[in-house]
């Protein structure tokens, strides 16, 4: 019998109680800043913000990762599960519409621990790269009312490029419509998400023929899920050796790609502002 960790579909053979695994995290949790996030979504930020938790170390790690100083530098503060249930708490005391999840995948059983002993009033939201285990997915789900999943490449040379991972959509993709079909979109009286699924597309510079075949993808859970297509792409993390990422999108490629979505008559979908690609929507952190 081993320890091996199997949080994620990376399954290292390391016990993370030994050492770090691909994620770059031990058994510790890490958080680099905690406050009411103003800028996702308007059913998720609504007036108050966004009880938002953001995690260091990552599982999938895209070399062009806005959040590189946690997600690949591991910057942050170490807490227990008890720290982290009095984070919840305080949160929601503070006005939070929710508690949102930034990158959880590899903390999942610590984040299921800190449930257990303080589980808020207010909907637990669970933001990810998509890159999930349903057998975790699975463990989670009683625990989660929403899922904020990103789906970020179609082409297994893409992924491969932006993360080593040649199976990222289909991993993903498996994972997506398992949280589509366990959670109906529902939202409250007062206009927010209480329920349902939020599929996150980042267009990417010279890739919309990819951005259209996830659109096609998503298309056949048009009724039951909403898409964001986002245009926010920023320069930014370890893109040295990759010179197509040294620039913003043009309105060219975002203007393709929203005509696409409502070419596939994809109504429940955001589409965000082209000034969105600007480093003010990064959080200070709290290192
Ligand atoms: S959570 Fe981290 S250590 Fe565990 S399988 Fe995933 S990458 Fe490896």
């Amino acid at each position: 019998m081993n320890n091996y960790c199997s949080l994620c579909p990376n399954a290292c053979k390391v016990d993370k109680n030994l050492t770090a695994g691909a994620c770059g995290t031990n058994g510790k949790i890490k958080i680099a800043k905690y406050y009411l996030h103003p800028f996702e979504e308007p059913v998720i930020s609504g007036k108050n913000g966004s009880g938002t938790v953001f995690f260091c170390g990552c599982s999938l790690r895209c070399v062009f990762c806005q959040n590189y100083e946690l997600s690949r530098n591991n910057l942050g503060k170490e807490i227990t599960a008890n720290q982290l249930a009095e984070i919840f708490k305080e949160l929601e005391l503070s006005g939070a519409h929710n508690i949102n999840l930034v990158n959880p995948t590899h903390y999942a059983d610590k984040i299921i621990q800190a449930l257990d002993i303080y589980r808020p009033n207010i909907p637990i939201v669970y933001n990810t790269h998509g890159y999930e285990n349903i057998q975790m997915l699975e463990k989670l789900n009683d625990y989660v009312d929403v899922y904020l999943p990103d789906m970020k490449y179609f082409s297994p040379a893409l992924s491969k490029r932006y993360t080593g991972k040649e199976n990222y959509f289909d991993v993903a993709s498996s994972a997506i419509e398992f949280m589509i079909n366990s959670k109906p979109y529902l939202l409250g009286d007062d206009g927010l998400l209480k329920n349902g699924v939020i599929v996150r597309h980042l267009v990417l510079p010279q890739c919309t023929s990819d951005s259209k075949k996830i659109l096609d993808w998503f298309s056949k859970f048009k009724e039951k899920a909403f898409i964001n297509v986002m245009s926010q792409y920023t320069p930014f993390g370890n893109i040295e050796n990759f010179p197509e990422l040294k620039r913003k999108i043009t309105q060219r490629e975002y203007d393709t790609v929203i005509d696409y979505c409502l070419s596939l008559d994809i109504k429940n979908a955001y589409y965000q502002e082209f000034e969105s690609a600007n480093e003010k929507y990064i959080p200070a952190w709290d290192f």
